[in-house]
């Protein structure tokens, strides 16, 4: 599910900066019962909002830009010198095309870096610290050749008769928590007592189920999550010392301990619900890029995922006409995104190691084949944190934490409404084979549907790409 943070629904930075206050870096976000489930997303820039009547105390002035230096929540300061094998990787045209057409924000504010005809001067901790400087290769120049855990199609070894996912590594990343967490994450979703679609356990099927016809094709398949349980080992509890840190930065220095009996603004601004998103939300996936990047090495990830549309208060969810499909890539960064050295490194990273090239057409092909299968209507972002980024019209770059940190491409799926009335009752029947009668009228299994429309666009991208 798509995810938004507080600070863009409730109001935007402008108009915290209305109520004289510094916008953090945080993770507050939107309660569940007003907005649509949501994703994980970079928590940059959002902010706790005063709700009218409790305008918070005096903050600093809102109008000073926070210091480059800064990090994303629970981000780590990088090693900035890990980017300077990348000086004389791309020139300036090379450069330039890729800000401009998939990482920057569509008419956003200049990045907190600059370009000369030479080298791109990055400032790395602070406003002090002497800019990283990474020259761009001259035209004429061969790019020095790098090694990387990931390879693109084209650089497979050949297939020589053997099944098309030979020798591709392949994890599989299914979104959010299963079992009893999903309450928690707010990815449960129950139109009658004794039922409930759970996005976290569903994705858990989808990549089962999906694992074994990759492997049945030659792929080496990984699950980054293979049971309801995190991967992370840390908890809720852990953070609530972070959590009351960022409810004080935020202006709320006697934020409440638990949220039980509030709703609505009053629950996002406790302990508890701070806590929570740091767990779920930023330590798990931080968890999960530690085990990708350092353990499992693929070549793509599939992160797998159901969108919904705002259903309202969980105990009393409404149904939406609305049911689409779309799939993220990585892109799309704005300016106070890029403030955080973390984040700014994980671009730049990503940028200079030409993850793109690999990650658009494959992410392409990938919701090409979905679109055939479920005959899903692409959906249209009408906020500015997404760009389209190729001809497809259900391809949208995003800043994701997942596909920031993922150091590989990166394909984040995000089929079907799981509160569209039909769709909901498909999910509830889970995966079957062929069709059963659903109302009368006879369907396939949603989840069979989304497993054959990945297989069949991973066929048809290798098909085309790798040497025969
Ligand atoms: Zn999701």
């Amino acid at each position: 599910m798509r995810f938004i943070w507080l600070g863009f629904i409730i109001t935007t930075v402008s108009g915290a900066k209305a109520f004289g206050m510094q916008v953090p870096s945080g993770v507050l976000e939107k309660p569940p019962t007003e907005a649509a489930p949501s994703e994980v997303a970079s928590p940059a820039a959002s902010a706790v909002v005063a709700p009218a009547s409790n305008p918070p105390p005096s903050a600093p002035s809102a109008e000073k830009e926070p210091s480059p230096g800064q990090l994303s929540p629970l981000g780590q300061a990088p090693d900035w010198k890990e980017l300077e094998r990348y000086s004389g990787q791309l020139t300036k045209a090379e450069f330039d095309k890729a800000w401009k057409d998939i990482y920057s924000e569509l008419n956003g504010p200049p990045p907190p870096w600059q370009v000369t005809e030479e080298a791109l001067l990055v400032p790395t901790q602070g406003d002090r610290s002497e800019p990283l400087k990474l020259a761009f290769r001259k035209g004429q120049e061969d790019a020095p050749t790098l090694s990387s855990n990931w390879r693109r199609a084209a650089s497979l070894p050949p297939l020589a008769g053997r099944p098309v996912l030979s020798d591709l590594r392949i994890s599989l990343d299914p979104g959010h928590l299963g079992g009893a967490w999903a309450q928690m994450e707010e990815r449960y979703l129950s139109f009658r007592q004794g039922e409930a679609v759970c996005e976290g356990d569903l994705t858990l099927i989808v990549a089962r189920v999906l694992a074994e016809r990759l492997k049945a094709l030659g792929a080496v398949v990984s699950l980054v999550r293979d049971e309801p349980e995190p991967v992370t080992r840390q908890r809720p509890k852990d953070f609530e010392q972070a959590a009351r840190d960022l409810l004080t930065q935020s202006g709320f220095p006697d934020a409440k301990l638990s949220y039980k009996g509030l709703s609505g603004d009053a629950k996002l601004l406790t302990v508890q619900w701070q806590s929570e998103k740091l767990f779920y939300r930023v330590s798990e996936i931080h968890a999960r890029g530690t085990k990708v990047n350092a353990e499992l090495k693929p070549d793509l990830v599939l992160c797998l995922h159901l969108n919904a549309e705002s259903w309202g208060a969980a105990n009393a969810p409404q149904f939406s006409p609305q049911n689409h499909l779309h799939v993220l890539v990585n892109g799309c960064y704005s300016r106070s995104e890029l403030l955080q050295q973390d984040v700014r490194h994980e671009m730049l990273l990503r940028l200079f190691s030409r993850i793109h090239e690999e990650e658009l057409p494959l992410a392409a092909s990938v919701v090409e084949g979905v679109a055939r299968r479920t005959q899903l209507p692409a959906y249209i972002y009408t906020s500015t944190n997404a760009r389209r980024v190729t001809e497809s019209p259900y391809v949208y770059a995003r800043n994701l934490l997942a596909n920031r940190l993922y150091q590989c491409p990166v394909v984040y799926l995000e089929p079907f409404v799981m509160n569209h009335e039909e769709t909901y009752r498909r999910l509830l029947l889970g995966h079957y084979q062929g069709r059963t009668l659903l109302g009368g009228k006879l369907v396939t299994s949603a989840l069979e549907d989304y497993v054959r429309g990945v297989v069949d666009g991973l066929t048809d991208y290798y098909r085309r790409n790798r040497q025969p």
